[in-house]
């Protein structure tokens, strides 16, 4: 083992010994300013790649930054009409529940996204009710 080398350890040791556990505790808040940034910009409607950028160069600040944006309410509606969560009132463009037959904000009627018995719950019902042998079945329909 050479000098250099001897020498050049020795001083990453005292390094570590005299920066490490702070290096490791600021790296951990980067960390998790990095993550909080990017789930507050992405509920904000907001770009994450900004929101993750600005946690990179000013850590916990970057959160602060990306609290300080305005919220993109169009962005995030359109992610909740492409996700299915909701759908658009065509005569008032208003968001509402896809289960929904008329609209609640303007009263406009609306054609239901799913046609009947094609949603999950009419689905496991008709699956119990096959399940259950005919005469045993049209029991309880009978008044
Ligand atoms: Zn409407």
């Amino acid at each position: 083992m050479n000098f250099a080398f001897c020498k050049a350890s020795a001083a990453a040791m005292v390094f570590t010994i005299a920066f490490g556990p702070s290096v490791m505790w600021i790296f951990l808040l980067w960390v998790l300013s990095l993550f909080l940034a990017v789930t507050v910009a992405g509920n904000r409607g907001n770009n994450p790649l900004w929101a993750a950028l600005w946690a990179l160069v000013f850590g916990p600040f970057g959160v602060v930054i990306a609290l300080l944006q305005p919220i993109d309410h169009a962005r995030l509606e359109r992610a909740q009409v492409n996700t299915g969560a909701m759908k658009r009132c065509p005569a008032c463009a208003e968001l509402v529940r896809p289960e929904a037959t008329r609209c609640r904000f303007c009263a406009a009627p609306l054609a239901t996204g799913t046609a009947p018995g094609t949603d999950a719950e009419t689905q496991r019902a008709g699956a119990l009710s096959d399940a259950i042998p005919p005469h045993l079945r049209d029991r309880d329909r009978r008044p």
